[in-house]
């Protein structure tokens, strides 16, 4: 695998364990991002010139290739954004925000990152609707009686990640959807984390909304992608308006185009979104079962190693790729810098989930987040490099 990753041949020792912030890029992601602009750098769905259909027909694949990658959705339902974040904000502002009127409710959970918190939260405020959010078990995991409990049919929609980026734990979303829809709400999938180690299967879950960031996915920045229903997405009124998305405009008013152009205003990511179509064509040629075989085992042993260490607490039951822990006496801050100094990159910190740290009383943590590049020999370099930290502070 690391062959296929040209960062490790500039940093051979690069012991990289930091992919729940960002992935380190494939090569072919790279590739498709040279391609465009040296063989057919030219604006989307405007030139009647052969650069300017190759590029569209290159941009409008990788639509029916995020469809494929999200299980067989219709592609009409898959809009380009910069981001996840940038998906969430979309989902609140022109989806949410018209319809929540005072009374309502917003459903999160402890679980969720700032960018599936902060957007509900100011809709909420906005409209003078309450924002709740579903608390944790002792171990981490979602609290589904408190689900059931806060769920009601003031819930206008529930906000859910399928894989924390703090404690590498999945909540029962598939539940969530099931009974989030039997009183009415939608809801939104926060799919940032999960969609680099599992397949998005959103026919068979059927969630309304669901977002991912291709920079965590082994492709570019700046590249990500809102999924949405259609007959909901149809029903939305354009989020941002400017060239690209309009069907005639004049004076006295404009219309707008079909889904999904009406939600993408102005020039797009055109190298971005072609190098994330790489990317996930990379990911679908390797497979799930490789991936997931090489990374649970990787898991396994980094978990092994992390419990035989007394002076290391591991934070809830990691069960896919993410580890957060702390160290007795040292700060998760000098932990990661300590490491920092042998190549080895971990983050410390509240990883943009406050209310989560709060709700397991801590302030920061140190977290190794696993990709598919990883190593046992990584696994082993971390182990030890923390053994050295211990000791630099007895
Ligand atoms: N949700 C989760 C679970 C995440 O881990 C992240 C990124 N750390 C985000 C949302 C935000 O993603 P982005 O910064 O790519 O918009």
């Amino acid at each position: 695998m690391r062959t296929d990753f040209p960062i490790f041949q500039t940093h051979p020792e690069l012991v990289y364990l930091d992919s729940a912030s960002t992935a380190q890029r494939c090569a072919a992601s790279l590739e498709a991002e040279r391609a465009y602009y040296t063989e057919m750098n030219a604006n989307v769905h405007r030139g009647l010139y052969d650069l300017s259909e190759s590029a569209t027909r290159a941009y409008e694949a990788v639509r029916t290739t995020v469809a494929e990658f999200l299980g067989g959705v219709d592609a009409c339902g898959v809009i380009f954004t910069r981001g996840t974040t940038e998906g969430v904000n979309l989902v609140a502002q022109a989806y949410l925000r018209p319809l929540l009127k005072a009374g309502d409710e917003v459903l999160v959970t402890a679980l969720e990152h700032h960018s599936n918190f902060l957007p509900w939260q100011a809709a909420c405020e906005a409209a003078g609707a309450t924002l709740k959010m579903v608390n944790l078990q002792e171990n981490g995991a979602l609290d589904m009686s408190d689900f059931e409990q806060k769920l009601s049919s003031k819930t206008r929609l529930v906000a859910v990640t399928a894989l924390s980026n703090v404690l590498g734990m999945s909540p029962d979303f598939q539940s969530i959807i099931k009974m989030a829809h039997q009183v009415g709400a939608v809801v939104l999938l926060d799919l940032a984390q999960w969609a680099a180690h599992a397949p998005c299967e959103i026919p068979k879950w059927d969630a309304d909304f669901a977002v991912f960031s291709s920079h965590k996915l082994y492709g570019s920045t700046g590249a990500g992608v809102l999924y949405g229903r259609p007959e909901i997405l149809e029903t939305m009124a354009p989020w941002q308006v400017g060239g690209g998305m309009v069907e005639t405009v004049t004076l006295a008013g404009s219309t707008f185009q079909k889904i999904p152009h009406r939600f993408e205003a102005g020039t797009p990511a055109i190298a971005q979104v072609l190098g994330m179509g790489a990317a996930l064509e990379f990911l679908m040629k390797t497979g799930w079962n490789a991936i997931q075989k090489h990374e649970d085992v990787l898991l396994q042993k980094l978990l092994g190693a992390l419990k035989g260490l007394p002076y290391v607490k591991i934070l809830g039951e990691p069960g896919r790729a993410v580890v957060s822990f702390e160290m007795e006496g040292v700060h998760p801050h000098d932990v990661a810098g300590i490491l920092a100094e042998s190549q080895i990159c971990v983050r410390a910190g509240h990883h943009c989930c406050q209310p989560l740290l709060q709700s397991l009383g801590v302030t920061a943590t140190v977290r190794a987040s696993l990709g598919i590049y990883n190593t046992e020999r990584d696994v082993e370099r971390l182990v030890r490099g923390l053994e050295a930290v211990y000791h630099r502070f007895q």
